[in-house]
């Protein structure tokens, strides 16, 4: 048998950009320095669904964490997880190696170190609120939404992970080699 029997959890976005927000994406289609490397290491690419084009589509708006952290998002992510967490379990008792999980910091769902803040709501072109929304708008430290929920999913299964992250606003410096490391501390 040739398999490696190692893999790593990634976000959607990072093996197809388009499932992000339009107008965000630093790469064409698949974030080539973290993916090629994986494959050419033979190790097993799990691809996380993508949280915010499953729940409110390819037209939606950028939002924030407190805009998403919501019983019906939260939700969402539970029954999109239900499956990936059964699997993990199941791989982990059948003596498969999974190396972490890696998200998009900054993502208001996918952050693992930094997410995004702010945002209030509200009618486009009505009085102040896109000013007012933008005015609020901040990256700061915590978890996304679809990542805080995996991590709890997964610690309800008495499952450890290390999860890491790309940034979503800078690739520089973005390596498969890097976020190994990272997920290896
Ligand atoms: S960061 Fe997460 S929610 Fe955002 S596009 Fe990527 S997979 Fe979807």
């Amino acid at each position: 048998m040739n398999r490696s029997r190692r893999y790593v959890l990634i976000s959607h976005c990072l093996l197809n950009v388009n499932s992000k927000v339009d107008g965000y994406g630093l790469y064409p289609g698949a974030l080539e320095p973290l993916v090629l490397p994986l494959i050419k290491s033979g190790i097993g690419i799990f691809q996380l669904p993508c949280p915010e084009a499953t729940f409110a589509g390819a037209r939606r708006w950028g939002m924030t964490v407190e805009q998403y952290d919501i019983p019906a998002y939260r939700r969402h992510s539970i029954s999109l997880l239900e499956h990936v967490v059964d699997q993990v379990e199941d791989d982990l008792a059948n003596g498969v190696s999974i190396l972490g999980v890696v998200g998009v910091d900054g993502s208001p769902s996918c952050g693992v170190d930094c997410t995004c803040y702010g945002y209030t709501g509200g009618m486009i072109g009505g009085s102040d609120a896109v000013a007012r929304s933008l005015d609020s708008v901040k990256m700061g430290p915590g978890r996304g939404v679809f990542m805080k929920v995996l991590s709890e999913m997964l610690e309800e299964r008495g499952i450890v992970l290390p999860f890491a992250a790309v940034d979503e606003e800078s690739l520089d410096g973005i390596s498969w080699e890097s976020i190994e490391k990272r997920l290896s501390v």
